[in-house]
């Protein structure tokens, strides 16, 4: 399947497929296991006719699916199709063999990045559940709250993580989830049978959930349906144009929408090839980049990369501890006529990074795009390099619809209108609407409603992003070079509405969340986490505090006063890494606050770190 637009995708007959002519009565295969009956057997040898499972099924069965870069272990789409309905069946049977038992439940799982972690992840859509990935990285006490939060009915772990899995399950769940651990797998299944394609026939329950951070002060569990899932694929399908000879490498982690959207199912759903080498390390992925063009390798290329800014920024400075030889290799490797697209996204891509990476590849220019947990990609540059402007995320994507609203005067923002009166340019929310929008906070029905806006023209609520945003015509660009989407004004990423959100190395903290951790510490009374501007993160999570004299004067390490080291040391159980302050500064007094008791976070990070 190449070369899809958006509506092939979406609206392909749902009648009953199949690769190959079958018996209206399926054999039970070599892998069902004695305990289903032969009804079950029947119901079980199938995939839900839905885009994705069309889409498995009509690629190339022989073509590599998902390469392992360290081992080398590769699975075909064909394998892939087997262990999917293999997982499923499993799946099914851990709560009772009901065909329905799982729709629209929450199926957690702990898996390493690899082939286990996608069947996994297709095994729940295809029983119409909702799949909830959680990171190996995060400390139990964060994975609890986000089992207690989702209800998961199911827990899945690969032997890897089968210790961290009772771990969360001894941390006192208020739903005791069924606990399943699967062994790795080594060989892709394979099967002779034919899949057959079944309408779910009802509507679906299932989709993904992911935990992201907002100015609220715990994650919020954002469900993408199985639709809105596909549209955010076949969107990005349109326009970045993945193909089966695409050879993603993938390095990102896969909690987020940008690794399992972008990396992951939209590869998929195109039959691309995708090469799993995490976690990150500038030197395996500068040597694998390079591999295709040393003597004597046989490694395929690379094609596809898609990274956040510090991923480039860390690359781009350790290329010059490589040899001469990785050097050149991987000179090549970034090469356009080699990588054929780089991008990058999740925060905002710095123009001298955009063009050392630039300088370094011979002419290959990163395309930017923004996007978020709740919506997918939401904007994005173009495939023309005259479409990947400096300093822009270009165009709202197909079947995106965006529009600015004026932060001082709360007008939507018209095209033409993007200049005020005195010719200044108008800064304006970013908010969104169309199939790709994610359906709700799971479990948090007033977070939902606060944050849709209602539309006077009756086509659906539009979805507030809490980023800012200017809007303007660049020459040369938006002439439909890149598509009929990236035409007209461009969107240039101005920043967000709440300085609570902090987005540092591509991952998004609350700062709420992480000063309730403070202020939980005994030795803490006040707490305030701001953002500070960092080269290689992007920004960096900083704490402003005010110690409890009394406890803090001797219950650091050895008896010592309480510092920073100790500060990280408590915080390592309770929060990801990313989201422990890396600077803490004491103040003497009080942190200054206003009438209402509200901290005025720019002033304070003037006034305390001098930036
Ligand atoms: P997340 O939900 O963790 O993917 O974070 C989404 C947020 O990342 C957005 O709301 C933006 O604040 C930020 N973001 C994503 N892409 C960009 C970009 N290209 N430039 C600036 N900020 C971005």
């Amino acid at each position: 399947m190449q070369r899809h637009t958006l509506m092939s995708v979406l609206s392909r007959g749902s009648t009953l497929l199949s690769r190959h002519a079958f018996p209206s009565i399926l054999k039970c295969n070599a892998h069902h296991r004695p305990l289903l009956t032969p009804i079950n057997c029947r119901s079980l040898s199938t995939l839900p006719n839905l885009p994705l499972f069309r889409a498995l099924q009509d690629h190339d069965q022989s073509s590599l699916a998902v390469v392992h870069s360290a081992s080398s272990r590769s699975f075909t789409y064909g394998n892939l199709v087997a262990d999917v309905v293999r997982a499923k069946e499993r799946l099914i049977e851990s709560v009772g063999g009901r065909q329905d038992g799982l729709a629209g439940e929450r199926i957690a799982f702990l898996a390493e990045n690899s082939y286990d972690y996608v069947v996994t992840l297709l095994s729940v859509l295809a029983s119409d559940a909702i799949a909830l990935p959680l990171s190996p990285a995060f400390p139990v006490g964060e994975l609890k709250y986000i089992m207690d939060n989702s209800q998961a009915k199911v827990l899945v772990a690969t032997e890897k993580y089968a210790a961290k899995a009772h771990d969360i399950l001894k941390a006192g769940l208020e739903r005791q989830p069924i606990l399943d651990v699967k062994e790795k797998i080594k060989t892709g299944a394979s099967s002779s049978d034919p899949v057959n394609l079944q309408d779910i026939g009802q509507k679906s329950r299932g989709g993904m959930m992911l935990y992201t951070s907002g100015t609220t002060n715990r994650p919020k569990g954002v469900l993408i349906p199985q639709l809105a899932l596909t549209a955010q694929a076949a969107s990005l399908l349109e326009a970045w144009k993945y193909s089966p000879e695409d050879r993603l490498l993938h390095l990102l982690p896969l909690h987020h929408i940008h690794g399992t959207v972008n990396a992951m199912v939209t590869p998929l759903l195109a039959g691309s090839s995708i090469e799993f080498m995490f976690p990150f390390n500038t030197d395996a992925v500068w040597k694998r980049l390079a591999a295709p063009f040393l003597s004597e390798s046989s490694a395929s290329k690379i094609t596809f990369l898609t990274a956040v800014p510090t991923i480039y920024n860390r690359l781009l400075s350790s290329f010059s501890g490589l040899s001469p030889e990785i050097q050149e290799g991987a000179r090549k490797g970034i090469a356009p006529e080699n990588l054929r697209l780089n991008i990058s996204g999740s925060a905002a891509l710095p123009t001298p990074t955009k063009q050392a990476w630039q300088d370094l590849s011979n002419g290959n220019v990163l395309l930017e795009r923004f996007g978020m947990t709740e919506v997918g990609m939401a904007i994005s540059c173009g495939l023309d390099f005259a479409d990947r402007v400096d300093g822009s995320v270009g165009w709202p994507l197909p079947s995106v619809e965006a529009r600015l609203v004026d932060t001082e005067t709360s007008e939507v923002i018209q095209p033409g209108e993007e200049l005020d009166t005195n010719g200044r340019e108008r800064e304006g929310e970013i908010q969104l609407r169309g199939p790709t929008i994610f359906r709700e906070y799971w479990a948090n029905e007033k977070a939902t409603q606060e944050a849709f806006v209602d539309s006077d023209d009756g086509r659906g609520k539009w979805f507030k992003t809490g980023d800012v945003a200017t809007r303007r015509v660049v020459d040369h660009a938006g002439q439909g070079a890149s598509g009929d989407w990236a035409w007209g004004p461009m969107y240039f990423i101005q920043g967000r509405l709440s300085v609570d959100i902090i987005k540092t190395g591509g991952e998004k903290v609350s700062a709420l969340e992480v000063e309730r951790e403070l202020l939980s510490l005994p030795q803490v009374s006040e707490a305030a986490v701001v953002g500070l501007p960092s080269e290689q993160w992007g920004q960096k999570v900083a704490a402003v505090i005010v110690l409890d004299a009394a406890k803090a004067a001797n219950t650091g390490r050895n008896g010592k006063p309480w510092g920073a080291l100790d500060m990280r040391r408590a915080l390592k159980d309770r929060l990801a890494s990313y989201k422990i302050p890396q600077e803490m500064k004491v103040l003497d007094g009080p942190i200054p606050r206003n009438a209402m008791g509200k901290v005025n976070k720019k002033t304070l990070v003037k006034k305390v770190f001098d930036v």
